[in-house]
């Protein structure tokens, strides 16, 4: 059966492209009929960030991405923390030990500076290794009696990878198709820290294996470490899973990975959702709080390195379920487009119905909308709702709707208030007393209006525009005229005129 994992490390917030690392895990368990796995990685105590996993849950169950297991939701292979996992490890670990693939290492971290530091005067950079490993202090240099007594003397050690001398290892990946690594170029790294705790290697082999993980797609960072996996699973003696590695999200300039500062600098999140970081009080920004869809944000980050047929931008969760291919998957970078996640949220937006949008707009912050009707704001969410990219827009471009302009627009003053202005809009007033406040009404009116004074429509319209807006934008003036009612409309001309 076919069971994927997302592993995050709750070192902070989870950042794009660990969202789609998760939206890329989901989408290939689903289309597989296979289950999708949240496994917290939390070994490294270090960069253990308060809060994070909560955020990570919270970051997921707002894009829709629902873990089968969970450290919240459980499962057949609980616990689903790695701290609640040592047991697991220890048990593990025994057995690595009985193979050839381990040994401890006692070395002081004085004794790997002073080693380093003579590699460093030589321009050399020090690796533990098949060539240095002869020359430290572990248990393959050491005597069993040595060794025993460290053990006994309570001496801290750390648990290493004791990497092949010159093997080549076929690697294999989903994307990247076939390569090669040798040994040689490949450190003895450590698997199990002074304190007893695994790192993430080791951890992450032994719970792919236990919880019996059939293909890991994952970020292209970890590529280096795929050839110590691979050696890890023959050491262990198992079966291991299919391997998947996804490409880096780029900078909208194409250079360069995109970072948390590339959000701040060029004023997008690059978070789902709102992150205050515990240490400096900052907040990172999210797509939640700038008013994106869920929808919208999942569909845009699916297509950063991923090609739906038919070059088809516009797909639900469950479309993308249904067309997910890793064979799909670009290898070249996606380069991150502002412009574009924007254009997506519009679409999304322009969607729904207007009863869909008004809780958006009612739930927003910072909207001075309690005294608004639903039926009114409805009203103005079917004129706006068009052009709006996010719902909050929809007041911002359509504020007149709510209250009177209390300045007019120089620009379009010039251009639309001639001399004979303000007599025109006032013998239209008298007029408008008795016409019926409906939009198609109103435009024939004002059609009449300006052809009984031998006047263009732009001659009327324009002016009436700016009395009712403030300047010279806005839907169909007939439109805004049918929302503002009689009483406004009237009061806004006469308040324009004087
Ligand atoms: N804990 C690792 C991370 O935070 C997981 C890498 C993997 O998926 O193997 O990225």
């Amino acid at each position: 059966k076919v069971r994927v994992r997302f592993a995050p490390s709750p070192t902070g917030p989870l950042h794009l492209g660990g969202v789609r690392t998760a939206l890329y895990d989901y989408l290939f368990a689903k289309n597989q009929g296979g289950d999708f796995v949240l496994r917290i990685e939390d070994t490294d105590t270090a960069r253990y960030v308060e809060g994070a996993e909560d955020y990570i849950m919270e970051a997921l169950e707002w894009c829709g991405i629902v873990p089968d297991e969970s450290p919240k939701h459980g499962g057949k292979f609980a616990p689903y923390r790695q701290s609640e996992r040592r047991a697991i490890y220890d048990k593990h670990l025994v057995e690595l030990l009985k193979s050839d693939y381990a040994y401890l290492a006692f070395d002081t971290t004085e004794e790997l500076d002073e080693i380093r530091n003579e590699f460093e005067k030589k321009g050399d950079v020090f690796a533990y290794n098949y060539i240095t490993r002869n020359r430290l202090k572990n248990s393959l240099t050491l005597s069993n009696e040595e060794v025993q007594k460290l053990i006994e003397e309570k001496v801290p050690y750390v648990v290493r990878f004791k990497m092949p001398v010159d093997r080549i290892l076929n690697l294999e990946d989903i994307i990247r198709g076939k390569s090669a690594v040798n040994t040689n170029t490949l450190d003895d790294k450590v698997l199990v820290k002074n304190d007893g705790m695994p790192t993430y290697h080791f951890a992450n082999i032994v719970d792919d294996h236990e919880m019996e993980i059939s293909h890991v797609i994952r970020g292209e960072e970890w590529l280096p470490s795929l050839g110590l996996h691979y050696l890890l699973y023959e050491a262990m003696g198992w079966e291991r899973p299919e391997f998947a590695h996804l490409s880096l999200i780029l900078k909208p300039e194409g250079k360069g990975k995109l970072s948390k500062r590339d959000g701040d600098k060029f004023g997008f999140p690059v978070f789902p959702l709102n992150f205050k970081d515990p240490e400096t009080g900052n907040i990172s920004k999210g797509y939640r709080e700038e008013g994106y869809l869920p929808e919208a944000f999942i569909n845009m980050v699916a297509l950063l390195g991923w090609s739906p047929a038919n070059d088809r931008e516009i797909l639900t969760l469950d479309e993308m379920t249904k067309e997910f291919d890793l064979n799909k998957v670009h290898k070249a970078g996606a380069r991150f487009n502002k412009e574009k996640a924007e254009w997506f949220n519009h679409e999304y937006l322009k969607a729904k119905s207007v009863e869909e949008v008004l809780p958006l707009l009612r739930n927003a912050e910072g909207l001075d909308l309690i005294n608004c009707s639903d039926e009114k704001l409805l009203k103005v969410i079917s004129l706006m709702q068009e052009r709006a990219t996010f719902a909050t827009d929809i007041y911002k471009e359509g504020v007149f709707f709510f209250e009177a302009p209390t300045q007019y627009d120089e620009k379009a003053v010039k251009k639309a208030w001639n001399e004979t202005a303000s007599g025109v809009m006032n013998d239209f007033t008298l007029l408008l007393e008795n016409v019926d406040f409906e939009s198609e009404k109103l435009k024939q009116s004002i059609h009449d209006f300006a052809e009984s004074q031998g006047l263009g429509m732009g001659k009327v319209m324009m002016p009436l525009r700016l009395c009712l807006v403030g300047e010279l934008k806005g839907p169909d003036v007939p439109d805004i005229m049918q929302i503002l009612g009689k009483e406004e409309t009237i009061a806004r001309i006469k308040n324009a005129v004087n």
